[in-house]
This record gives C-alpha cells, sequence and structure tokens, in this order.
C-alpha cells in the first residue's frame, strides 16, 4: 500500500540480504535478456512459488563487485517508493551477483516516447513530476542517485493511459552524511554535474544537473551538452555554458515556461539549483495540463536514442574511465 507522498508502506518486502546458501534456480525460472548494462545481463524470471514475474539482474563476481552489490542492496533496503524499483531478493553464487528486482515491462521512457511518437508537453511535465516524485523522496532520506540518465527512467504500463515511470539502477547512489564531504568520480558524462567531473563535493543538487539534461532532451531530442568526443563533451559540462540552440528548430514547439524550468537547474552553482521539491511546484509543472496541444517532435530524439545504443557498447565505459583518470590528474 502506498503514502499520500507515493512512499510504500513499512509491511513491503524490504530487508534484502545476499542468499549465499541459496540458489536462484530452486525459486525462480529464468527466461528472455530485458537488457543490459555495463556490469551485467538482466533477465525476466517467474517465482516458482507464486508465478509472478521479475527482473534478475547477474554480475560477475568479484571482490569489487561483491562490495558494490552489497552497497547497492543496502541502499536498495532504504527506498521503497512507487517511483523507484524495488528489490526483492538476492543471491551470491562461486561466479555470479544476482539481484532479484520488480519487472518494470514497458522499456525505457525515451524509446517508448519514439515508438509513440505522440509527445505533448503536458506528458513531458507529467513525466517529469514522477521522476522529481522518486527523486524527492530519495533526497528526503539524504541519497543522492548519480546516474540520473534517460536509460534509467523505466516505463510501467497502464492499458488505454500514457505510461507510469520508475527509476533503475541504484549502482553509483550514495548516502550523503552531515557534515561529510563526499567526492565521486563516476557517471555518464553528457548527463553528470560539473561538480562531479571536476571531482569537486557533490550534493543532492548533483542529481537535478542531470533531472536539468533530462527534461531538455526530453523536450527537444537534443543532449545539451554532446561534444564531438568525449574529451569535448567533459570541457562542454565543466564550463556549465549552455543555451537552447535558438539557430535550430530544436526548441520551436516549446513553451518559455518549460525553459525556465530547465534554467533553474542547469545552474553551475548547485547552491542555486532549484531542489525536487521547488520544481514539483514550478509554474510550468502546475500549468502543464494546458500545454496538450503543444505537440513536440520526436525525430530528435529517435537520433538522440540511437547514439546513446552506440555510447553503450564501449564509448560509455571509455568515458567513465576517462572520469576517473581526470580525478587522479587533479589530486
Ligand atoms: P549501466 O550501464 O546503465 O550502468 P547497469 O549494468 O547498472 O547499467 P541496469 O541499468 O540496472 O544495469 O540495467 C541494464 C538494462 O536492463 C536497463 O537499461 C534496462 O533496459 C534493463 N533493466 C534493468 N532493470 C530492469 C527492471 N527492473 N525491469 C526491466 N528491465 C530492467
Amino acid at each position: 500500500m502506498a503514502h499520500e507522498d507515493g512512499a510504500l508502506n513499512a509491511q513491503e518486502p524490504t530487508n534484502v540480504h545476499l542468499k549465499t546458501n541459496e540458489k536462484l534456480e530452486t525459486f525462480y525460472e529464468t527466461h528472455e535478456k530485458l537488457g543490459e548494462g555495463k556490469f551485467g545481463y538482466v533477465y525476466k524470471v517467474t517465482e516458482k512459488s507464486t508465478g509472478n514475474t521479475y527482473a534478475a539482474k547477474f554480475i560477475k563476481l568479484t571482490p569489487k563487485s561483491k562490495k558494490e552489490v552489497t552497497e547497492e542492496i543496502n541502499l536498495m533496503n532504504k527506498i521503497h517508493h512507487e517511483r523507484l524499483v524495488f528489490l526483492y531478493d538476492a543471491y551470491q553464487t562461486s561466479k555470479e551477483l544476482i539481484m532479484v528486482m520488480e519487472l518494470i515491462s514497458g522499456g525505457e521512457l525515451f524509446q517508448k516516447i519514439v515508438d509513440e511518437d505522440n509527445l505533448n508537453e503536458a506528458d513531458a511535465a507529467r513525466y517529469l513530476i514522477q521522476i522529481l516524485q522518486g527523486v524527492h523522496y530519495m533526497h528526503c532520506k539524504n541519497i543522492v542517485h548519480l546516474d540520473l540518465k534517460p536509460e534509467n527512467v523505466m516505463c510501467v504500463p497502464r492499458p488505454g493511459n500514457k505510461d507510469d515511470i520508475k527509476l533503475i539502477d541504484f549502482g553509483m547512489s550514495k548516502v550523503l552524511e552531515d557534515g561529510k564531504e563526499l567526492k565521486v568520480a563516476c557517471g555518464t558524462p553528457e548527463f553528470v554535474a560539473p561538480e562531479v567531473i571536476s571531482f569537486e563535493p557533490i550534493h543532492l543538487a548533483s542529481d537535478m544537473w542531470s533531472v536539468g539534461v533530462i527534461s531538455y532532451v526530453l523536450l527537444s531530442g537534443l543532449s545539451p551538452f554532446m561534444g564531438e568526443d568525449d574529451n569535448e563533451t567533459i570541457n562542454n559540462v565543466c564550463t556549465g555554458m549552455w543555451d537552447f540552440e535558438t539557430d535550430d528548430d530544436f526548441f520551436d514547439d516549446v513553451s518559455q515556461l518549460a525553459k525556465d524550468f530547465i534554467g533553474e537547474l542547469l545552474k553551475k552553482n548547485p547552491r542555486e539549483r532549484n531542489t525536487a521539491e521547488r520544481c514539483l511546484t514550478h509554474e510550468w509543472i502546475l500549468k502543464a495540463p494546458e500545454f496538450e496541444a503543444k505537440k513536440l517532435k520526436t525525430d530528435h530524439m529517435k537520433k538522440f536514442i540511437a547514439r546513446r545504443r552506440w555510447a553503450k557498447t564501449g564509448n560509455a565505459l571509455r568515458a567513465l574511465t576517462k572520469l576517473g583518470s581526470l580525478k587522479k590528474e587533479r589530486l
């Protein structure tokens, strides 16, 4: 059962730990592959005792992955919200770590938008409200996601209605402790905040930059900091300079209020960025239903998705390594 703010009741499954004495196949049947990421493959599974379907992420077991997955499990045990994928079960075998999660069957949001080619500003605002609800819940617990990007926004189909969304992938998420500075070198350069790239202390506001980039792409199909190569992208983010490409047609159909919404997130100084809570009461969000007639073009987003697919097959890994080496250079 959900509270008014979307948080799930304490009776929901919560305290998952890695099972080392039991095997996944005793309890689940594995089916088709749903997706893959840098760290592993995700398959659809069915729980034999209930017939319920889940998504199981298989990650190669190494000392490093064991530490990271244990941290991810501990973190996911703290977050239960209808906009965040929930963790149901976890196993460790001699070769793999397996996280059994809620199955989100509608695919990635941006792909769905392109397939349907029927996006208006009211829809875009509705998706952003749901992203912000998940982010706000995490931020209330002082947890920063740190990997908000279009691939981590998934669709939950609602027959006859526009989909709902859920956020996935808490592999980079961190709990911020009061009075303690935290610096990280992770994330995807196109979506990551300048303070992450320059290895300065991170804030909850680091996520808000990424929400700004997601909003920009959602409304225009254009990626605001994308350069010719990883170096150029990293430099573009570091300068914190961007615009609405007024020479081109990308933002022709986008309202001024939506542009204001983005402008209040893509601020180089994290303290100046809008919080998730303030975004949820932004004038554009409140007036969103009035923008139903503002149909948005999706052809640019089609190109964006094709390029991200390519990036996922190697380029992103290089960029991530680059963030690590940039960190070393600056130390
Ligand atoms: P990344 O390279 O983005 O860091 P990762 O290795 O951390 O990826 P995930 O992002 O968690 O892995 O998952 C990879 C892909 O698997 C996702 O992009 C999505 O397509 C699919 N996927 C992940 N979780 C689920 C889920 N709960 N339900 C359905 N599909 C999922």
